[in-house]
């Protein structure tokens, strides 16, 4: 073990914010050790601006509890933690930990309970990599190396602490971690990870539960360089595990949505990991759809019907949670109604809550070479910044060009003397429902109840508002770290 100035390695207190020197002082005085660990001090290292700053302590989450009070609430199971708000920010403290036993692990040998306390140098070595392992006192200007992580960090190197088989065995997800930190640092891994990290290795992530995974996936999305980890995913097999129906061969349109939301993050824009799956997914839908036309099934029904399976076959890999898959599956209906939309409905379109993310998805099929998308894509980013009048003469051409090419198609018009102003719900009530009975999880509802809840999700979706009658609130919650990832409108 060495222990570094950190003023030399680029560090000081001056980087940190009052919430971390806060939680390291409060557990400092209370009579604990407490360090900054992991990708807080990598990140420092670097140069890069942390994510986020984790602290770790040899004070047990009950004795957490007790520096804080109610400030601090213990999370997980699997993996216990002490979360302490300190002013608007959460600082996550763990306790040092041991190597687990053997009784709690799988017969793959995946570690199902982690909370065996233990010393500084055991918790050390139950970390991932190298360079994750850094402990940082920030008050007694120390880093406690115990593995020359620092030459990997001027070397640019991932190196696994141990094993690479025996780590990835014990917990898969570090497959993913190896990837996403190559990606993310631009490092070169260790040759004794590439050795192992074969297909084979791969296939251990089919044990690993779907919520997790998904977690894993929204951060592969969110980093900022999913661009470059996408060739990774597939050159490792990573892909296949986690997108089984996806094919390898990375679509224009993927492409281009995955610079594009690398671009977004790196001007600080917000990102909604759903807008990446609904991309994903695309074809698959698409796909999906054709087989019930085929069958005779109308338009609307197959689309609905295609978004169902398209999204419950994903499940099998990573759970998307539902308010996630609402969204995925209303990019998708949006995309026709742009496509070809009813005049009296162009301007409430454009107001709906789902717009946005409904035309970004449009625009970026298009730009990325769609054709079936007639224009459409441009036609709508004329129509945002047009003036009243504008719009208005806007609508009546395309209304002429709408009633010419109709009258030219063969098949019979769809009769819209009925047509109101207003827009229908873009997942239907009754898709909702049928959505609901498969999930025997959240089916306690009376049914005068669920169709109470429909109506005030029709009429949500039409204004965009989420209240607390929203069935969204109702959901069974599933458990994800939402920590780094803001969801909200693409705009
Ligand atoms: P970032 O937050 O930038 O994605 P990070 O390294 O901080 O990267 P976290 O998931 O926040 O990653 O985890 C914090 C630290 O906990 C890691 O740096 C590592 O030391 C340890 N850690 C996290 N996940 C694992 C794992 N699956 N196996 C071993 N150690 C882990
Ligand atoms: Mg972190």
């Amino acid at each position: 073990m060495q222990t570094l100035r950190a003023s030399k390695s680029g560090l000081s207190t001056a980087q940190l914010p009052s919430s971390i020197l806060d939680v390291i002082d409060s557990l400092t005085k209370a009579g604990y050790q407490a360090y900054i660990v992991g990708g807080g001090v990598r990140d420092l290292m670097l140069g890069l601006n942390p994510k986020d700053f984790d602290a770790v302590t040899n004070a047990t989450p009950s004795q957490i509890k007790e520096v804080f009070g109610r400030r601090c609430r213990i999370i997980g199971r699997r993996f216990e933690l002490a979360h302490v708000y300190s002013g608007r920010e959460l600082i996550e403290v763990a306790t040092f930990r041991a190597p687990p036993k053997k009784a709690i692990t799988s017969a793959q040998g995946m570690i199902l309970r982690d909370n065996n306390w233990g010393t500084i140098e055991e918790d050390f070595s139950r970390r991932d990599f190298s360079i994750n392992a850094m402990y940082y006192q920030p008050r007694k200007g120390e880093v406690l190396d115990f593995c020359n992580a620092i030459d990997d960090i001027k070397n640019k190197t991932l190196r696994l602490l141990g094993d690479p088989s025996l780590r990835f065995e014990e917990d898969p997800v570090r497959m993913l971690r190896t990837l996403r930190f190559a990606a993310k640092l631009n490092f070169s891994i260790d040759p004794k990870i590439l050795e192992i990290f074969t297909e084979d290795m791969t296939q251990l992530l089919r044990d690993v539960s779907p919520h997790r995974l998904y977690d894993e996936s929204q951060k592969l999305f969110t980093m900022g360089h999913l661009h470059r980890v996408m060739p990774m995913l597939i050159e490792f097999g990573v892909w296949k595990q986690l997108f089984a129906d996806i094919d390898t061969e990375i679509t224009p349109f993927i492409e281009r949505a995955a610079k594009n939301t690398d671009q977004r993050i790196q001007i600080g824009k917000t990102i909604n990991p759903a807008f990446f799956y609904a991309v994903l997914l695309w074809n698959n839908f698409l796909a999906r759809c054709d087989v019930y036309h085929a069958k005779g099934m109308v338009a609307a029904e197959a689309r609905a019907q295609a978004g169902l399976d398209v999204l419950k076959r994903q499940a099998t890999r990573t759970i998307i949670p539902r308010f996630a898959e609402t969204f995925i599956r209303e990019v998708w209906e949006m995309q026709s109604r742009l496509l070809n939309p009813k005049p009296q409905q162009i301007e409430a379109l454009s107001g709906h809550a789902r717009f946005r993310a409904g035309f970004d998805f449009l625009l970026l099929r298009e730009k990325s070479g769609d054709t079936t998308t007639n224009g459409m894509g441009a036609w709508w980013e004329a129509y945002q910044d047009m003036s009243a009048d504008e719009k208005e003469r806007a609508i009546s051409l395309y209304n002429r060009q709408r009633a010419k090419s109709r009258r030219k198609a063969t098949e019979t018009a769809v009769d819209e003397k009925a047509i109101s102003t207003q827009i229908e719900p873009l997942v239907k009530e009754q898709e909702s429902r049928s959505r609901r009975t498969r999930n025997k999880a959240t089916s306690h509802t009376s049914s005068s109840d669920s169709r109470s809840r429909n109506n005030d999700f029709k009429a949500s979706v039409n204004t965009g508002e989420i209240n607390a009658d929203h069935p969204i609130t109702k959901r069974r919650r599933v458990q994800r770290d939402l920590s780094q990832v803001i969801f909200g409108p693409i705009q």
